[in-house]
């Protein structure tokens, strides 16, 4: 894994293609913010075409002009300030920078005023209330839904009633009550709807969430070793190809080291697997608190352990290990057998440049070999 993100991340990026510069002058490059206006454009593109067809009705002189063109211009305008407080990132102060709840109320005031306007056509409007209404179903809470629809519900009541008065040859008033009435069953389903919507997204963040976590786990076992916590066999291979890449690049030379525990097997004879256990946890415990951060050390298999220790300048790459060998000198690894301590053999050598890492293993193993035959307790350095 590590390595498929070392490629990923040398890979050379590209410089962006024009569509997307401009994408990203008109809508930003943060994508919370891309989300937000790109609904914003979405619902820019309905309120001009409902401006065209205005346009075009006061042309054929289906209604009056004058008062549509009102709506017109008061709807082009919200459009544009919910653009600029967004592209701006003013947006961002507030509890909510989807600005869903103010875009809402603004939107269905205007339909509510192009209801008023639109004299013979005025019921094309009406679809449009659910429209708006459908926009913020998928960010509000229910509660504002809710109230939305209530205020909608009151805004347009209004508006039938008062043009009912003032106009009834184009608002007659039992046709009125048939609008308010199917309005407002309509809008009562999409609160309705709107709970449902709100659950289905509480579930999907807790699936996600329990994903994300399951996700971190699996990565932690496949890269890790469960006894004692060190980073596994594979994962140190993968960590050596990437020294090994880093080298080439003109990274840091580095040493690679096997260590053995010494008799290990007489301590399980001695005191039984659990013991042996114990003291694995407790070597690991002390190689990760005396080695360099910059070394990183893994278990390569049953009390075998494999180091990869970067050069910092000159100086014998056995320091410490030398730190290590006289830290578990004085540490108990087992707290049922407190005068049990470890001692171990190790085998060291450094990457030749372009040595293929099969070999570098090879010539550490060899070392320790001539380690363990040379007494055990010690490094060598091949
Ligand atoms: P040497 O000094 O030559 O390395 O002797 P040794 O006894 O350490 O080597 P040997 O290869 O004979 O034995 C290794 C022992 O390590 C045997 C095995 O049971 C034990 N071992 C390997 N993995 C584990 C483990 O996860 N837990 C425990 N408790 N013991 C383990
Ligand atoms: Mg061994
Ligand atoms: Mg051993």
């Amino acid at each position: 894994m590590p390595t498929k993100l070392a490629a990923l991340s040398s890979t050379p990026v590209s410089a962006p293609a024009p569509h997307s510069r401009l994408a990203d002058l008109l809508l930003t490059s943060d994508p919370r913010q891309r989300r937000c206006l790109t609904v914003l454009l979405l619902a820019s593109l309905v309120t001009a075409i409902g401006i065209a067809l205005c346009i075009a009705g006061a042309v054929l002189d289906v209604f009056p002009g004058r008062d549509v063109a009102v709506v017109a211009v008061l709807a082009a305008a919200t459009m544009a300030t919910f653009f600029v407080i967004i592209r701006s990132g003013v947006n961002q102060r507030f509890a909510d920078p989807t600005l869903a709840y103010p875009q809402i109320i603004a939107a269905q005031s205007l339909v509510a005023a192009g209801y008023a306007a639109l004299g013979p056509v005025h019921t094309a409007t009406l679809p449009l209330l659910v429209l708006v209404m459908t926009f913020g179903m998928f960010t509000m809470r229910a509660a504002a839904v809710r109230a939305a629809c209530i205020y909608t519900l009151v805004a347009i009541g209004a508006v039938m009633l008062w043009r009912s008065r003032t106009d009834p040859a184009h608002y007659p008033p039992l046709l009125e009550c048939f609008n308010f009435v199917m309005t407002a069953t309509v809008l009562a389903a999409i609160a309705q709807l709107s709970n449902h919507l709100v659950s289905l997204r509480a579930r999907l963040k807790s699936q996600r969430l329990a994903l994300e976590d399951a996700l971190a786990q699996i990565r932690e076992l496949a890269t890790h070793d469960e006894l004692t916590g060190l980073p596994n066999r594979r994962h140190m291979l993968d960590l050596l190809n990437e020294h090994a890449q880093r080298r080439t690049r003109g990274g840091q030379r580095f040493y690679v080291g096997l260590i053995d525990l010494d008799h290990f097997k007489a301590i399980n004879d001695s005191y039984g697997h659990c013991v042996g256990d114990e003291a694995l946890r407790g070597f690991a415990q002390q190689a990760q608190a005396v080695l360099r951060t910059t070394d990183a050390i893994g278990r390569w298999g049953g009390e075998e352990f494999l180091l990869i220790l970067p050069e910092n300048g000159p100086g014998e790459p056995t320091v410490g290990i030398e730190r290590l060998r006289a830290a578990l000198a004085d540490t108990a690894v087992s707290s049922s057998v407190p005068q049990l301590r470890l001692r171990f053999s190790a085998g060291l050598t450094r990457v030749r440049d372009g040595e293929p890492i099969g070999q570098v293993i090879e010539r550490a193993d060899h070392a320790l070999y001539t380690a363990k035959s040379a007494g055990r307790g010690r490094a060598v350095l091949l």
